[in-house]
């Protein structure tokens, strides 16, 4: 797992860079894990990215809750956000992508067509912290494997554009900003997907917490994964995964237990879920 530590010299040099390539740019696609819609988006992506046309990728839906992608999904619209749920592995989700940014542009596209301007292709950059899958989307845009930034904000390269057929432009290196990790839950979060490598935190912590998100909201996700019954969820967090670890095979040994469930987790073996929960939205 790339891992990036950022200080705020780093975070001053990531935001100029994005502002730089910004002027460059039609449009700027966002690109969020749909299963932390609110804890993988940049702190100060609004203040960065101001007047310029967004269009948020609710990105790796495929590993989400369909229905809590939904319910983020409208959250967004209703903001008045342009937002797409997006696999950017796989190349017909990617393929929605040239659609929803005309639409976004589309006042600006037609004000063009009326003052005589020959149509050309929309310029976009992606921006997003580490490991939401910029390099993946522009590898699946560009349909070929381009050289990996190597996740390090600070590295510019001469600047390039890469083509998706005639209607779209890409900067080939994505904005890399970083998450809001002043907030424990959410570098909780954070860490338990993979998404950052948190030395702070225990494993027994974080598996744990995947334990109460399981039993609360994907119980039947976890009973089919571990074989437990229904009398077992209602077991203490720390002894639930006691009993894990000896359905497993490894009696005692909680650090052990701990390791699998998140490898587990994050292998997607207990099936797909969100972690940013909407209803707590509006607790
Ligand atoms: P970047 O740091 O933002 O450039 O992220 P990467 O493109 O390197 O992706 C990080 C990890 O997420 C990689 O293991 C990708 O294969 C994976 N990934 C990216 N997009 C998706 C997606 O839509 N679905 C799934 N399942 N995995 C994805």
């Amino acid at each position: 797992m790339p891992t990036i530590q950022w200080f705020p010299g780093h975070m001053a040099k990531a935001r100029r860079e994005v502002s730089e390539k910004l002027k460059f740019v039609d449009i700027v696609f966002e690109l969020i894990d749909a299963r932390l819609p609110l804890s993988s988006r940049n702190p100060m992506l609004d203040q960065i990215v101001q007047q310029k046309s967004r269009l948020i990728l609710l990105n790796k839906s495929d590993l989400a809750d369909p229905n809590q992608t939904n319910l983020w999904v409208n959250y967004f619209r209703e903001a008045g956000h342009h937002v797409l749920a997006l696999t950017a592995k796989d190349d017909k989700s990617v393929k929605q992508i040239v659609p929803a940014s005309k639409k976004v542009l589309a006042e600006k596209i037609a004000r063009d067509q009326e003052k005589g301007i020959k149509p050309r292709a929309i310029r976009a950059m992606v921006l997003g912290i580490p490991n939401v899958g910029k390099s993946t989307l522009l590898n699946h845009l560009a349909g070929k494997k381009i050289a990996s930034t190597g996740n390090r904000p600070g590295v510019t390269k001469g600047q390039q554009w890469l083509r998706f057929g005639t209607q779209l432009e890409l900067l080939d290196t994505p904005g890399i900003l970083w998450p809001k990790f002043e907030d424990p839950e959410v570098g909780q979060r954070l860490a338990l997907t993979g998404a950052i490598k948190d030395d702070l935190l225990h494993l027994d912590d974080l598996a744990l917490y995947e334990l109460e998100v399981f039993t609360r909201f994907y119980p039947e996700q976890l009973k089919e994964r571990y074989k437990l019954t229904d009398e077992n969820l209602t077991l203490e967090l720390p002894e639930l995964l006691l009993l894990i670890a000896e359905k497993r095979g490894f009696k005692d040994d909680y650090e052990r237990a701990s390791e699998m469930l998140i490898l587990e987790l994050r292998q997607g073996r207990l099936g797909r879920y969100t972690l940013d929960r909407f209803e707590e939205l509006s607790e």
